[in-house]
């Protein structure tokens, strides 16, 4: 980074489309955002207004009720069956008010993955008027064959966004980068409640050149993924259940 007395491009055009061309994907179908985090605050603040629903499983990444308490949104949480996101029941809590629905795959805190015929099912019993958002934030660590490349669903899903994140596989946490994929027009709704300069020249830079570098990026994922079946395994020798762990964590029930 060679000048920090000029602006970030706010639209960040060189990354995304990097983006696009590494997703296979219209560069109008993708943006970036503060971490997906913020591009979830984001999605909420475009979609919500005080009263309408937004439907979860739960316990899933706790900063859903957050961003849904800001825009005053009535929270729908339906439980997890087998610590893992349960389709069906969600599709049936939907009602004509909810606005967004959360998917969360793998989930945190559970790590578990439903497989992406589920979420086929899921996208068809869901109304257009539901947007459905795919939090794909451990999507780099899933190993179950189940699951499959889900920016395929798109082009038969405008409903369907879906969001990931250069925090945790590519290791850029604190830089703040997140990015979501769906329909033209909910890529630019997202785009109009984006804070000025929101992701800085350093973080879209760094960006782009952990995305030129996936090689890289997959032998470190490789170790984490054996360290994560190790240290499964090491609990359930000692007696302990983990469901199957998907992201860069093991869940360790203790109740
Ligand atoms: C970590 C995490 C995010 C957001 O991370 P950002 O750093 O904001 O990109 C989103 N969803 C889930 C489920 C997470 O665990």
């Amino acid at each position: 980074i060679e000048q920090v007395n000029l602006y970030a491009d706010h639209g960040a055009t060189a990354l995304r489309e990097d983006l696009a061309a590494s997703l296979g994907v219209d560069v109008e179908q993708v943006t970036v955002g503060a971490g997906s985090a913020g591009i979830l605050q984001q999605l909420l603040l475009a979609y919500c207004e005080r009263g309408d629903e937004v439907a979860m499983c739960w316990p899933s990444f706790e900063a859903y009720p957050v961003f849904a308490m800001l825009v005053e949104a009535e929270q729908i949480r339906v439980p997890l069956h087998d610590e893992t996101f349960d389709l069906p029941a969600l599709a049936v809590a939907i009602t004509p008010h909810t606005k967004v629905a959360f998917v969360t795959n793998p989930n945190n805190p559970t790590g578990t993955v439903v497989g992406t015929d589920e979420i086929v099912e899921f996208l068809d019993r869901v109304p257009s008027t539901c947007l459905v958002v795919l939090d794909e934030a451990y999507t780099e660590f899933v190993t179950d064959s189940r699951v499959t490349d889900s920016t395929l669903l798109l082009a038969d899903h405008p409903n369907l966004v879906i969001t990931r994140t250069f925090s945790k596989a590519h290791g850029l946490a604190a830089l703040r980068v997140g990015y979501a994929v769906g329909h033209p027009d909910v890529i630019a709704m997202i785009d109009r409640t984006l804070v000025p300069f929101a992701v800085n020249d350093l973080a879209q830079r760094a960006a782009a050149a952990s995305l030129a570098a996936l090689d890289e990026m997959s032998v470190r994922v490789a170790d984490v993924v054996a360290e994560r079946g190790r240290v499964a395994a090491a609990f359930r020798s000692a007696g302990w259940s983990t469901p199957d762990p998907q992201g860069n964590f093991v869940w360790l029930p203790v109740t």
